[in-house]
């Protein structure tokens, strides 16, 4: 078995761009779809263009409470007689006489012939009760289409709102219900399995003994899965033995992907790439040079296709992530979550990374580019970012304050404060 040393260790770089080629190949197979209301489509991914059922809006609208009006007539500043009135849910009234406006609020339908409206704070009104006029308060003027949103101005009846691999979120929910939608086509989601390895694990509601700790990061890796749009399955923690790992892992197997947590460094008992090979694994990369995360597997199995249901491919992709919690996060983000968002029929897949200022001097060793625990606020004009302290990737009360990972180029030795530097977002 190769070891985690030497030469055949990827570059993040190499890594970075094996997996978005993997995941942009893979995104060519469409998932199955499925039907769901509109009020469960939150954190799906669209499986259809969304499609505008009619112009939109549908009528010219008023975006003001004011007076519908001719805008050369308005900005000649003499008393204009008030014609009418539309409230929201009035249907289109007018045509609206020369020589006058047209009282109108937010939202209402702009009467034939009216060009402009003139906010109510920008008027003075005069006469009597039935028969007021309004008069553009100089030295303002107004312009046509001033506060009209026209029809068909947002979108053509038919056009294309949303294209299909868009992740749903509320916004993607408001516009599908103005087009009439109560169900959406949705992709199927993968089923991940995630399997923690280690004799020293014990479950979470357990009371760990001497020398044990908790599965944390299979409840951390559900959620990630969760949140990048897979269906987590939690297999249990199996035993840094040939025997549980090879039981384990042909059940994991069935799953479209595979998250196996420890077990891949070059200890006396990191028996998973092994138990990998013994299954019929195909390795794309074993280590890579970063840090947290040098011991990163990522492979392929063959999957029982008699337990394939509404999956695509005979494949299980699978990674080895190094077993500390924040190892095992940032490898997940980096190198699985692309590849479970391709399987998810989503067109964008991540990772993401932003720009922010450094506040603080980082000091490391050139040779591995480095994602470390970073607390970034998001205040200011600029994000501002700096490390948490921390006491290395087991730490979880570190990644639990952190909210990024900065990012240290592999040939940096010091990043200094005020620089402009990358950061990894969860
Ligand atoms: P390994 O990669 O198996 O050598 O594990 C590295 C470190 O991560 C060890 O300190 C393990 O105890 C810890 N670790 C491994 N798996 C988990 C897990 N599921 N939850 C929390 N810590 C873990
Ligand atoms: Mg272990």
């Amino acid at each position: 078995m190769a070891r985690k040393s030497g030469n055949d260790l990827l570059t993040y770089a190499q890594a970075a761009a094996f997996v978005a080629k993997r995941a942009e190949r893979l995104a060519r197979d469409k998932p199955a779809t499925q039907r769901v209301a509109l009020a469960a489509a939150a954190g799906r991914v669209l499986a259809e263009t969304l499609r505008a059922d009619t112009d939109q809006p549908p009528f010219a609208r008023s975006t003001r409470d004011g007076f519908a009006c001719r805008a050369a007539e308005a900005s000649a500043h003499r008393p204009l007689a008030i014609a009418g009135a539309s409230r929201a849910g009035d249907p289109p009234s007018g045509p609206l006489p020369h020589g006058a406006v047209w009282e109108i609020m937010t939202g209402a339908p702009v009467p034939r012939g009216a060009d402009a409206v003139i906010m109510l704070e920008h008027v003075e009104s005069a006469g009597s009760p039935t028969a007021l006029t309004v008069r553009l308060l100089p030295p303002r003027t107004i312009d046509k289409g001033e506060n009209i949103v026209t029809r068909g101005a947002q979108a053509r009846k038919g056009a294309a709102l949303l294209p299909a691999g868009t992740l749903i979120g509320a916004a993607q929910i408001a516009l599908a219900a103005s087009c009439g939608r109560a169900t959406l086509n949705v992709y199927v989601k993968p089923r991940v399995a995630i399997l923690s390895t280690g004799d020293e694990l014990v479950p979470i509601a357990a009371k760990p003994k001497p020398g044990q700790i908790r599965n944390s990061s299979s409840a951390m890796l559900a959620a990630m899965v969760a949140a990048a749009g897979g269906t987590p399955w939690i297999l249990p923690i199996a035993r840094d033995s040939a025997k549980s790992l090879d039981a384990a892992l042909a059940r994991a197997a069935t799953a479209e992907l595979l998250l196996i947590t420890g077990g891949v460094s070059a200890g006396k008992f990191d028996l998973v790439e092994p138990a990998l090979a013994r299954l019929g694994a195909r390795f794309h990369f074993t280590g890579v040079r970063m840090q947290p995360g040098k011991p990163v597997v990522f492979g392929e199995l063959p999957r029982s296709t008699a337990l394939i249901q509404n999956q695509i491919g005979t494949k299980c992709w699978c990674w080895g992530l190094p077993g500390n919690p924040v190892s095992s996060a940032v490898t997940f983000l980096l190198f699985a979550a692309p590849v479970l968002a391709a399987l998810a029929g989503r067109i964008d897949r991540g990772p993401r990374f932003a720009l922010a200022h450094l506040t603080a001097d980082v000091k490391t060793k050139p040779g591995l580019t480095r994602f470390l625990p970073a607390a970034c606020t998001f205040a200011g004009p600029v994000p501002e970012v700096e490390l948490v302290r921390w006491q290395g990737s087991g730490d979880l009360a570190a990644m639990a304050l952190a909210n990024c990972y900065l990012v240290v180029p592999a040939d940096a030795s010091s990043l200094d404060a005020g620089a402009m530097v990358n950061i990894l977002l969860p």
